[in-house]
């Protein structure tokens, strides 16, 4: 008997149909004698209408809030879930993240799992029910509602499998495995019988938003082995798991655009030590996470001074702005700028360890296409540029053409 963890993404449970069929497919795994878990997202649109709903009142709503209205999205669906399970005459019983034992920190929209308690799960499927967890959220050890990050299921239910000791993770979403890019953009695009941690960590990083980032790390930390596939059809998905040597004979597994990237400019900021120090301090203390940055020395009338450039989610960028405007007479800059219209083109593969040249051919590339590199950052085994968004999508395109068709 083995004990496994499936979750159904948004679009799996789109609708009533589609939890019916969710519900038929945990059914069929039931009748081989596995345990199973199954974790489940709000139905697709529903965390978005939400957010929707709070912003139409103001632009920044209190982020307790926040969690306490997002949270319902999920509860909903673990309930439908288990009632479609129900008319399957399959025993089951919903619980919301808080009731599964998931543990959070406080960070409000954005918590960190600290702990699960896995004891309820494990009285209950040893009670011979399904088990369906809500994705996406948790409570703090004061009981205080929280929530995982945008696409925060993923990582409940690898956080699940690894407090569980399952022997299999399956993730169900709307497309059949990982590809080489996002396969709704290029047409191009592969399927990837296997990817490596790393490499799908850059990927999410980069935009990528086939699995939330935080999950992918959590699985390679615990080393929690996980399969993509589709919840619409039996095709064979992608395993995900450390790198092996055979990985490293391809130079770039994947290319991805992430449009929800926005830019600050900070102009003329006095080039002492420590400014970018409190500025980066005042960003990490409001919990806004900086992805690239970038800064130029430059003279004027004989005061050296410098500008900077940083990027942040674009949820993240009004928060982010009002933080900058706060420091702006304690740090001394000119002037502070955003821009929304950026992408950020990355490409990734554990191969470029061993292989050089990569970067200039993209470079070429991009180049050839008359795109303009605005900042670049680069890791062991990924290149990104940040371009003008308009151009992204083309340029992925002919990023994928050159370098994985
Ligand atoms: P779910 O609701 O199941 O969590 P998501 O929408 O979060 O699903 O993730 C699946 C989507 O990720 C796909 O529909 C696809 O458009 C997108 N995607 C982006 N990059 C990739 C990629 N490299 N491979 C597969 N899907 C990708
Ligand atoms: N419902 C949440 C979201 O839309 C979490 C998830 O779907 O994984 O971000
Ligand atoms: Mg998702």
């Amino acid at each position: 008997m083995a004990l496994i963890v499936q979750k159904y993404g948004g679009t799996s449970v789109g609708n009533t149909e589609r939890i019916r069929a969710v519900a038929r497919r945990v059914a069929r795994h039931r009748e081989q004698g596995d345990q199973i878990v199954v974790v489940v997202s709000a139905m697709s649109g529903v965390t978005d209408g939400l957010i929707k709903l709070a912003k139409e009142i103001t632009p920044l709503p209190s982020e307790r809030e926040m969690d306490m209205l997002l949270a319902t999205g999920e509860q909903q669906t673990i309930a439908l879930t288990a009632v479609a399970l129900h008319a399957l005459g399959v025993d089951a019983v919903s619980l919301t993240g808080a009731q599964a034992g998931i543990v959070t920190d406080g960070v409000h929209t954005k918590a960190k799992i600290q702990n699960i308690s896995p004891d309820e799960v494990h009285r209950l499927l040893d009670g011979g029910n399904v088990v369906i967890v809500a994705g996406f959220q948790g409570r703090t050890a004061e009981g205080q509602i929280t929530t995982l990050g945008r696409g925060g299921s993923d990582l409940t239910a690898i956080a699940l499998a690894a407090a569980l000791k399952a022997d299999l993770c399956q993730i169900y979403t709307d497309v059949d495995g990982i590809y080489t890019t996002d396969p709704r953009i290029v047409p191009g695009a592969r399927k990837l019988p296997e990817i490596a941690y790393d490499e799908l960590l850059e990927l999410a990083g980069a935009g990528a938003k086939v699995m939330q980032l935080r999950s992918v790390e959590f699985a390679k930390k615990f080393n929690v082995i996980f399969e993509v596939r589709s919840s619409l059809n039996e095709a064979p998905g992608t395993i995900v798991k450390e790198e092996t040597t055979s990985m490293e004979d391809v130079v770039v597994r994947g290319v991805s655009l992430d449009k929800n990237q926005a830019k600050i400019t900070l102009f003329g900021v006095p080039d002492q030590p420590g400014r970018a120090a409190r500025i980066f301090r005042a960003l990490a203390d409001g919990a806004i996470n900086v992805d690239m940055i970038v800064q130029n020395a430059s003279h004027e009338g004989g005061q050296r001074s410098t500008d900077l450039s940083f990027t942040v989610d674009k949820p993240d960028l009004l928060k982010a702005s009002r933080v900058i405007e706060e420091l702006k007479a304690e740090i001394g800059f000119k002037e502070a700028v955003s821009d929304e219209g950026i992408g950020k083109l990355s490409i990734v593969g554990v191969g470029m360890r061993s292989h050089s040249g990569v970067a200039a051919r993209m470079f070429d590339v991009l180049a050839h296409e008359g795109v303009n590199i605005g900042m670049i950052s680069t890791s062991e085994i990924k290149i990104s540029v940040v371009i003008d968004l308009a151009k992204g999508e083309h340029a992925l395109r002919t990023l994928h053409r050159a370098f994985l068709e």
